[in-house]
């Protein structure tokens, strides 16, 4: 019978494909959360310093909210939306960056009549139905800062400052080249866009196929293509920097002498315009220094027409997002350890029905005040557990076998000397934390309840 069914299970495997996770995306295992989790840390202290709340949007708005907010010749737009129907026909789409639904948010809930600017955070996943390599998933995590309602090139100093904080704090400041650039904003963009059609007119063949198209519908993006012979040509294309109108010149030359009024090293780049249509004055994105765009770990503008473009009173904003899966990519290459926060304390190891009920009390008792600790209370034979306590690299091992349970004790056995005492069963749980040391206590108070 039992064969009979084996024979079964393996027929079923064969015919079934493997389960496994969908092109692009990955599983956070546990390992990758701690530096996922420091990361967080990291961002929310940065955030709670400088007076930014945090805010999530939903996974999935309607389709529109990200249409008018990225703009429809847009890459994100054009080739990489999660999109489906419920089963109302409505069309929605799974967020590809957060700072269209932010917007959306800021309109529906009247934020305009909060006190100005808001200043919102996010630590969230994304979404794109990118080509996946290495460094580009489907899913993606970023976190992201938003300002709305004010507009001041000091803002988006600060903002890019934050950034550099962040990223020092996580030990990884050095490795990334700030680069900044302004293309204007709506009206002297115009001039540009003209310059630009002129540049282009008569150079169609050199370009590759993405750029053809984007000459009739997105001519901005001309300049950061990556093709060799499209970047040779965006070489000698007009300069945003010889076009801007007096208020934008004057706001960028403002940018770059508060960046050096905070020490902020930066390369001018002058073909930078980011892949959204929504900005306007200040782009920045960080670069690698080694590798460049390719692996860019964040980036950001102002987008001060924006709100207004999606339904809202005209309002200057600026933010900027950066990846966390490249985060935890770059932290690695550096050898960056973070705080291993889930080590376990004790392991606790018992043979017999009243020793193991005797544990299932002592198991909380030790959680309770802060012990991390693991126990084996299946069947396994001594010997089995120990190994396991082995594995665990647990800092010690508590014993219950009858003859404890018969004598009111318990065994304490330190791994890492290979010693151990025997000790009133009663006094386990200060003699574990005398052994560890009070510091060592996982104790979380999450606040006191208001009502
Ligand atoms: P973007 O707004 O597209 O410049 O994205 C900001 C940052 O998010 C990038 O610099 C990357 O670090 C990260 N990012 C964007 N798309 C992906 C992706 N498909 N996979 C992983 N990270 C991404």
């Amino acid at each position: 019978m039992a064969e009979d069914k084996k024979m079964a299970d393996v027929a079923v495997s064969a015919a079934q494909p493997k389960l496994q996770t969908a092109t692009g995306v990955h599983d956070i295992l546990p390992d990758d959360h701690e530096y996922f989790t420091f990361i967080k840390k990291v961002v929310r202290h940065r955030a709670r310093q400088a007076g930014y709340r945090r805010i999530a949007t939903p996974i999935f708005e309607y389709f529109d909210v990200f249409q008018r907010g990225i703009g429809d010749t847009t890459d994100i737009i054009q080739k990489e939306m999660y999109t489906f129907d419920d089963r109302g026909g409505r069309l929605l789409a799974l967020k590809p960056e957060a700072t269209a639904g932010i917007c959306r948010a800021y309109i529906e809930h009247s934020m305009r009549l909060w006190p100005q600017p808001v200043e919102l955070y996010c630590i969230e996943p994304h979404f794109r139905y990118d080509r996946p390599q290495k460094g580009r998933y489907r899913q993606f995590w970023q976190y992201d800062f938003e300002i709305i309602g004010e507009t001041d090139p000091a803002l988006d100093v600060q903002m890019i400052h934050l950034n550099q904080k962040i990223l020092g704090d996580l030990g990884i400041a050095h490795l990334f080249d700030l680069q900044i650039n302004s293309i204007g904003c709506k009206v002297c963009r115009i001039d540009f866009i003209n310059a630009l059609k002129d540049y282009y007119a008569g150079k169609e063949r050199g370009l590759c196929f993405d750029c053809k198209t984007r000459l009739e519908k997105n001519p901005l993006r001309l300049l950061d293509c990556k093709e060799e012979d499209c970047r040779t040509i965006a070489s000698f294309a007009p300069k945003f920097s010889d076009l801007l109108c007096a208020e934008c010149k004057t706001f960028d030359a403002n940018v770059k002498e508060y960046l050096t009024e905070l020490g902020i090293p930066y390369t001018i780049n002058s073909q930078l315009v980011r892949g959204l249509d929504y900005y306007t004055k200040t782009v920045f994105e960080w670069w690698d220094k080694s590798f460049g765009a390719q692996n860019a770990i964040g980036g950001g503008g102002r987008y001060d027409g924006l709100i207004e473009i999606m339904g809202g009173e005209p309002t200057p904003a600026v933010g900027f997002a950066v990846g966390m899966e490249r985060v935890v990519m770059h932290m690695k290459n550096a050898g960056i350890r973070v705080p291993k926060k889930d080590d376990i304390h004790v392991f606790v190891a018992q043979l017999g029905d009243t020793a193991k009920k005797k544990c299932l009390k002592l198991i909380s008792d030790l959680r309770e005040q802060g012990v991390k600790t693991v126990g084996a209370l299946g069947k396994g034979s001594m010997k089995a557990q120990l190994r396991l306590a082995d594995k665990f690299h647990v800092q010690h091992t508590l014993i219950l076998g009858a003859t404890e349970v018969r004598d009111g004790t318990i065994i304490l056995r330190n791994m890492a000397k290979g010693s151990q005492k025997i000790i009133p069963f009663a006094e386990a749980v200060p003699a574990v934390i005398e052994a560890l040391g009070e510091e060592q206590l996982d104790k979380y108070t999450p606040g006191e309840v208001l009502y």
